[in-house]
């Protein structure tokens, strides 16, 4: 693009374009950047310039960009119907097709799906849905949603509240009531100087405390994303997971898994509750569903919540867009394509292990205090001081530097706080790792 074009384009964004989870004055002040091809693991700025997407988009693009198949799903569909909807005792192709193939694919008794059209929208339906289920129950009173703080369920009102995000409650009067939280299993944050499995039980430990507290004649759920993404790919020490579960059957409180970004093979698994053992009454997915090409969530429902909901007369809830064919029709051309290529094999195998691998060797440069990771997510602590894992003081903004020196070297690497974080492609090479794994050495060198 001219750079006049460019410029123009950037002066109407900033004229009329409000931005999602954007500081409106730094935009004001720097201008947006313009994305304006992908190709592979690859994107193309309007500048020319070819950036690794070591974020797939916003964790969502696993097949990587131009996938033909998906294309031609979308396209096939928008001409055999591009609409309609699945209210009011009415099914379309996609939509059956999809939640069969869905059901297939998923753990344990999760045997139905409600469709919606993103992860906040699921995690509306989860409140909705679990309360609904408690009250056909008897047990109206059933009510109060456990979830935990630095927790990241989606940006509407109930999302934003079973999120543990402070500023996001900071704008609009959050959480909703009912909605609570308990402590986040962040071993390197939170508890570095104590055993890291001790610490994950003494986590997992605060549901009991705070089901006792609250009575648990009133708790309806638990929900937590199996690695809290936006937190910062804070991975749960071994043992916090089965103690939640054990805990939750223990008070009859129902386990909701958000796998809005773990599910769809991103841990190496189809959904990251099998690598943790979990059976979840209800699991929520996005993102990976379509690979990003289109907006679609689903939440699945184990037999016990779905035979309730079924004799429960209407569940007065649903979306215009709930299950669109195109989106469906994607999804399943997206499931077919990693079956076909053996993708989450692949993961979990070969080049989640490559990749951690070759991620834990910057655990030496003397700004990482901590390498994580599993399957395809990763992370890393920014410290000042190696030796003593001191943190930078806040102002200091380490994290964002590093994220600028990132995108200069050509890569998209996120910043939470001074915490770094990776979720690349799916599809990702080895020698591309290695590309991603030098850019962000040489972008931490630059940070030093
Ligand atoms: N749940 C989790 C775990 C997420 O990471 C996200 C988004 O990042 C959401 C829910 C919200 O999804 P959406 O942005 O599609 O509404």
């Amino acid at each position: 693009m001219p750079e006049s074009n460019k410029e123009a384009l950037q002066r109407l964004d900033a004229a009329h374009h409000l931005h999602p989870f954007t500081d409106g004055r730094a935009l004001q002040q720097k201008g947006t950047r313009v994305i304006e091809r992908g190709e592979g693991v690859y994107l193309w700025d309007a500048d020319g310039n070819r950036i690794l997407d070591g974020m797939a988009g916003l964790w969502c693009v696993n097949l990587g960009y131009g996938r033909q198949e998906l294309i031609e799903a979308a396209d096939a569909q928008l001409r055999q119907l591009p609409y309609y909807n699945l209210f009011f005792q009415t099914t379309h192709p996609p939509a059956a097709r999809l939640a069969a193939t869905l059901a297939g694919l998923l753990p344990g008794d999760l045997h139905h799906l409600f469709f919606t059209g993103s992860g906040s929208e699921c995690n509306d339906t989860v409140v909705r849905m679990v309360r609904h289920f408690w009250a056909e129950r008897g047990r109206p009173e059933r009510r109060v949603i456990i979830s935990r703080n630095n927790a990241y369920h989606g940006s509407t009102l109930a999302g934003a509240s079973l999120g543990g995000m402070k500023p996001m409650h900071g704008q609009g009067g959050l959480p909703l009531p009912d909605m609570v939280h308990i402590d986040q299993p962040y071993h390197f944050g939170e508890g570095r100087d104590t055993d890291p499995h001790a610490f994950g039980l003494e986590r997992a430990r605060q549901l009991e405390r705070k089901i006792l507290a609250l009575g648990p004649e009133r708790v309806a759920a638990f929900i937590g994303e199996p690695v809290q993404g936006a937190g910062g790919v804070i991975i749960p020490p071994d043992g916090y997971w089965p103690e939640i579960q054990r805990i939750c059957q223990k008070y009859d409180v129902l386990l909701v898994m958000d796998e809005v970004i773990c599910g769809f093979g991103r841990t190496g698994h189809w959904f990251a509750s099998e690598y943790y053992g979990l059976a979840p009454d209800l699991l929520c997915m996005a993102k990976g569903i379509t690979s990003g090409y289109q907006p679609l969530g689903a939440v699945a429902v184990g037999d016990r919540v779905a035979e309730t909901l079924i004799n429960g007369g209407e569940f007065f809830h649903g979306f215009t867009y709930s299950g669109h064919p195109v989106a469906c029709a994607v999804a399943q051309a997206c499931i077919e394509v990693m079956q076909r290529e053996q993708v989450v094999e692949r993961v979990r195998d070969d080049i989640g292990p490559y990749l951690q691998r070759r991620w834990a060797s910057l655990g030496d440069h003397p700004l990482v205090g901590e390498t994580r990771g599993l399957g395809l997510l990763a992370a890393l602590e920014l410290v000042a001081d190696q030796a003593t894992l001191q943190r930078f003081p806040t102002d200091t903004g380490a994290g964002l530097i590093c994220r600028e020196h990132c995108f200069e070297q050509g890569l998209v690497m996120r910043a939470v706080g001074d915490t770094m974080i990776i979720s690349p492609p799916l599809v990702i090479t080895h020698e591309q790792v290695d590309e991603l794994v030098e850019k962000a050495r040489r972008a931490l060198d630059l940070t030093l």
